[in-house]
């Protein structure tokens, strides 16, 4: 029979596991058994809606059976079964698993920790076994098939002998080593223990034949010796390992936060512990039972298109969608969990499933909860809070901008920025409240930094005056802040808009005059700068440094640069305005050359000075080449 090889990445994830020296290569029995209940699950829910299945909810049931004289151990499942192309795509590749995907991606050291923890899913059998047989018989289908593998080498399938649908795998267990005692996952204390820790909550009977021993009876009418050691005798029985109540059924009052948190890192493949996990048990207008997770970090393909919201869904205690996307609005989409419930109709498809208004009434309890429960640990426990918010501020943020700010007032009060005091984060509730009473407006600055933020001449102003600034580092954040516009009547105002409500009416009459007498010494400026700048002013915001560029309309430098940054032809240009501080030296430089009438070395002056500010911005600036001439020259 030829050998066939593994898919390459198979091979290099499947090398790997063996050779890894992880510790807890007893996670193979928890995936094997998960494996084993999605399969009965398939087959159960089928069997809802088609009599030919002929299988009742009690009918199923995951078997395990250890032989210690073949040190083999069975897991046996009377699921859906494979098909031959199913063993072969299925078992022959894992290029399709998320799990070879997150280990790529993040580089992960050959014998890493996480291997184990993550969902690696069948191939961990190989961290126990020297070969490994799986039997199956597909439903609909009268033929068997026999996949067996040795590892990294290749696999075969050939037809084989099974009576009833469903799956066995059978582990022909590794040599003990020095280090590592194979020989323990025969022992049935130690799979029974194994079963309780990571499945025990697997809504199928896990059973298994437990041998136990009892004193012999004597019988009737035989004397008894009461100094003779009592006899025993060994007696089989089936035991169901499992208490198969699925956590989310189970009472708060009976459940530790490890309970939650071990759920957890099991059933959503994290290795990290949740930041924040609620057990909803909601009656009333939507019966149901939910329990929902924050993780304490991002996946690491959540801000990319790969990642898939949802939750899981299940109907009454029976899996019907493993990531039910209609559950999670997008704002909060890094939310893990299952929900069930009694009012879904359990033959109800994908497509109807969308239009449910069942549904609909749980996703929007749903949604109230996680709001609740993050403005809680806002309230109650801020470093956490921080923690999320630098994991998933960003999506809060593409929550407020989408769908034309229609969910701004949910979310305004999630938000946070960081402020121009002390670098720390804060809510846009405590910046208001903190607001002077002379401070009219809530000011942001926009910069790729906050060091480079600070740096900005336009922020003088503002910080003389003694008010605080919000420090926008994201490229979404100034378009969600003009799609918030106003918070607590409140408006927001760039420290580069036009009129930041804070020059005195002398001030603004005094400039308009200089501007006025000086309005020659402008206009050549402006000349100089055309197709640059739209105008060119004398600054009322510029304390200390000579030039500052900002901008007129609605749109701004930074969002010049972020949409231009895009991968599309639609360019946008900002109108940018020159301010020149009338107060630095520089100024009385210009009104001399101005008064030489030296147009030409004005133009140049004209040229260094927008360079120079659009290299504040952090904007690049056309000809490096030429302004660097330029200052040598006027050096
Ligand atoms: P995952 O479970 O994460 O998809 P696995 O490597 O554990 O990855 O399994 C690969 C696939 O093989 C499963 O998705 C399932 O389709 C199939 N499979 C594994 N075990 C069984 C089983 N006992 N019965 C039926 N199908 C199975």
């Amino acid at each position: 029979m030829e050998t066939k090889q593994f898919k390459a990445e198979s091979k290099r994830l499947l090398d790997m596991m063996i050779h890894s020296i992880y510790t807890h290569k007893e996670i193979f029995l928890r995936e094997l058994i998960s494996n084993a209940s999605d399969a009965i699950d398939k087959l159960y829910f089928r069997s809802l809606t088609d009599d030919k299945v002929g299988m009742n909810k009690d009918d199923f049931a995951i078997w395990l059976s250890a032989d210690e004289d073949s040190r083999t151990l069975k897991i046996s499942d009377n699921g859906i079964g494979m098909t031959m192309e199913e063993l072969e795509n299925n078992l022959g590749t894992i290029a399709n698993s998320g799990s070879f995907k997150f280990k790529s991606e993040n580089k992960l050291d050959e014998d890493s920790q996480i291997i184990g923890q993550f969902g690696v899913g069948f191939y961990s059998a190989f961290m126990v076994a020297k070969k490994v047989t799986v039997i199956s018989k597909a439903y609909g289908s009268d033929k068997a098939y026999q996949w067996e593998s040795e590892g990294v080498d290749g696999y075969t399938i050939s037809e084989a002998e099974k009576k009833n649908v469903g799956t066995d795998i059978i582990l022909e267990l590794l040599d003990d080593t020095d280090d590592e005692n194979y020989s323990d996952f025969l022992d049935q204390y130690r799979l029974k223990s194994l079963i309780k820790k990571y499945s025990d909550y697997i809504r199928f009977p896990i059973k298994m034949e437990m041998t136990h021993s009892r004193p012999v009876e004597k019988p009737e009418g035989e004397e008894k010796d009461e100094n003779a050691a009592p006899e025993y005798e060994d007696y089989i029985e089936v035991e169901t390992l499992n208490s198969m109540v699925p956590l989310w059924k189970k009472n708060k009052n009976e459940l530790k936060e490890e309970d939650y948190k071990h759920f957890y890192t099991e059933k959503f493949y994290d290795y990290n512990e949740p930041l924040k996990y609620a057990h909803v048990k909601n009656e009333g207008n939507a019966n149901y039972n939910a329990l929902l997770y924050i993780p304490s970090k991002a996946p690491f393909d959540f801000y990319s298109k790969e990642y898939e919201k949802g939750l899981q869904l299940y109907s009454n205690g029976v899996l019907i969608m493993d990531k039910c996307a209609d559950l999670l609005p997008d704002y909060f989409s890094f939310v893990k969990g299952l929900v069930d419930s009694e009012d879904l109709s359990l033959n109800i498809s994908r497509e109807m499933l969308q239009h449910d208004r069942q549904l609909r009434v749980i996703a929007k309890s749903i949604e109230k909860t996680i709001s609740n429960e993050l403005k809680k640990m806002l309230k109650n426990e801020r470093e956490k809070y921080e923690e999320f918010w630098k994991a998933f501020g960003l999506q809060l943020k593409y929550g407020i901008y989408s769908d034309y700010g229609m969910n701004k007032e949910k979310l305004q009060d999630l938000l946070m920025f960081t402020s121009s005091n002390e670098s720390k984060l804060v809510t846009l509730d405590e910046y208001v409240t903190g607001m002077r009473e002379e401070q009219k407006y809530i000011y942001y600055a926009t910069g790729e930094s906050v060091a480079r933020i600070e740096q900005l001449p336009q922020t003088e102003l503002v910080k003389e005056n003694g008010f605080e600034i919000l420090y926008l580092t994201d490229n979404i954040d100034e378009f969600a802040i003009k799609t918030l516009a106003k918070y607590k009547e409140k408006e927001f105002k760039s420290v580069s808009a036009d009129d930041l409500g804070l020059e005195s009416d002398e001030k603004k009459e005094e400039i308009k005059a200089k501007e006025e007498e000086n309005s020659d010494l402008l206009k050549t400026l402006g000349d100089a700068l055309e197709g640059k700048v739209s105008k060119v002013i004398l600054s009322q915001r510029l304390k200390s440094h000579p030039v500052c560029l900002t901008s007129e309309g609605q749109i701004s430098l930074e969002m010049e640069k972020v949409i231009n940054s895009m991968p599309s032809d639609q360019k946008i240009k900002a109108q940018r305005v020159l301010e020149i501080n009338p107060e630095h030296p520089i100024f009385e430089k210009l009104k001399s050359i101005n008064a030489a009438d030296d147009k030409e070395t004005l133009g140049k002056y004209a040229k260094l000075l927008y360079d120079q500010a659009l290299l504040i911005e952090g904007i690049s600036i056309e000809n490096p080449v030429e302004f660097s001439n330029l200052i040598c020259e006027l050096m």
